[in-house]
């Protein structure tokens, strides 16, 4: 009888777009290499196996991604170790058997998790199935060992919550070395440390075409400079500011005389996509307005600079394309920064010099505008970018990962 493929299994949940998006980048590269003989599935699991209200999670982060005074709160609440006790128990109680089903289902001969919310509950849900009767694959050894073999890769930048670190899990892959000294205070070995960066898709480490060969594949004006604005993944970035960015940053340089071009990519956001094709823009300007694009990479290398919210994915595709970074936050109730994981974002961007950040929309246009007439600028901008950029991330994880699948 022929072996059958062995499987692993990706755990996550769509609370933006980032992680599904990290998630292809491992699943895809894994079936290049070895499609004969794994076979990857990426879960939802708190949608498609948790009850009520935990099934809710990614319409419920929706909600609070536009109201950031309480995401904020939520997210320090999570962190605070009593509250975060409280808020693990819950979890545990309510939705481990559902998740101990999934795990069941698929059978995994390994376990990725790619969302903070996804070590505590199915490691112990993993844990109980070992107990029950182990599977074939898991051996003799501490609570760590005897189960299917359990690993993260972190997709966040910079803002280590505490939610990631987990001392159970065989490997623990990580962005940042912020990140490696929060997982080391959480009781986390050099062992089980791999700093490799962040996974982006694999068409970002193989990009040919770049500035005037790129726009031309796009259909896009070749000779004109680009400025590309993403609004997240699943567009949750408040489309009044993002909308009132693009208006300024258009005012700006339309002043500048030099033609310019702006492409908005608006994710899943149909609301913001319908609102800016029905904007009339001055014709002193190129507007382009996208919906959800699978051809980010072309994008970005098409472009002179981004607009963005500060998600972990896309800042670290731009920083692989050498593209400067203009950040646009949304907290403005909150002082100078985001709250939540996009701080550390924020902090990844201006402490590497390849980009700015503001909550103002005047600024956001005006810093663009200097840097688009700032040839040198530009430039030491987008060295900066790439020097802060781990295009191997994605092939390093998977390395490790299968390595640790052959161990088995
Ligand atoms: N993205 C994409 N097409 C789009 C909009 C976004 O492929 O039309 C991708 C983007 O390239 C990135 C991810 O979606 O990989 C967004 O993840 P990020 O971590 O930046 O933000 P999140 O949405 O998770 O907050």
């Amino acid at each position: 009888t022929r072996r059958r493929k062995k499987r692993i299994l990706i755990l996550i949940s769509d609370t933006g777009g980032g992680h599904r998006a990290s998630a292809q980048a491992l699943a895809g590269l894994i079936g290049r290499q070895h499609g004969e003989s794994i076979e990857v599935s990426i879960v939802d699991v708190w949608t498609n196996y948790a009850p009520y209200p935990f099934n809710r999670m990614v319409s419920q982060y929706r909600y609070m991604q536009s109201r950031p005074l309480l995401w904020g709160t939520m997210y320090r609440t999570s962190a605070f170790p009593p509250t975060r006790f409280l808020f693990n128990s819950a979890q545990r109680l309510l939705a481990k058997s559902g998740i101990r089903a999934c795990i069941a289902q698929h059978e995994p001969d390994l376990v990725i998790s790619m969302h903070p919310l996804c070590q505590t509950v199915p490691l112990q849900a993993l844990a109980s199935l070992a107990h029950d009767g182990p599977s074939p694959s898991s051996v003799a050894g501490g609570e760590a060992r005897g189960r299917v073999p359990f690993v993260t890769v972190v997709t966040d930048l910079g803002a280590a919550h505490p939610l990631w670190l987990h001392p159970g899990v065989d490997l623990c892959f990580v962005p940042s070395s912020s990140f490696v000294r929060a997982a080391k205070s959480k009781g986390l070995t050099d062992a089980q440390l791999r700093l490799h960066g962040l996974p982006v898709r694999h068409d970002f480490a193989v990009q040919r075409r770049r500035g005037a060969a790129a726009r031309r594949e796009l259909g896009l004006h070749a000779d004109r400079k680009t400025v590309l604005v993403v609004g997240g993944g699943d567009g949750s970035a408040a489309s009044s500011e993002v909308s009132a960015a693009i208006l300024d940053c258009h005012a700006d340089l339309g002043k500048r005389g030099e033609p310019v071009q702006l492409v908005v990519i608006c994710g899943r956001n149909a609301r913001l996509q319908q609102q800016l094709r029905e904007t009339e823009w001055a014709p002193s300007i190129h507007v382009v307005v996208e919906g959800f694009v699978t051809r980010m990479s072309e994008f970005m290398a098409a472009a002179d600079c981004l607009i963005t919210k500060a998600g972990p994915g896309t800042i670290a595709e731009a920083s692989i394309c050498g593209l400067p970074v203009m950040l646009s936050g949304r907290a403005a109730s909150l002082g100078p920064h985001l709250p939540g994981q996009e701080t550390g974002n924020v902090r990844h961007v201006l402490s590497n010099g390849f980009g700015a950040y503001s909550r103002n929309p005047r600024t956001i246009a005006a810093t663009v505008s200097r840097w688009l007439s700032s040839p040198s600028e530009l430039q030491t901008l987008s060295r900066n970018a790439r020097a802060a950029s781990r295009p191997g991330a994605t092939a390093d994880i998977v390395r490790d990962v299968l390595r640790l699948l052959e161990d088995r």
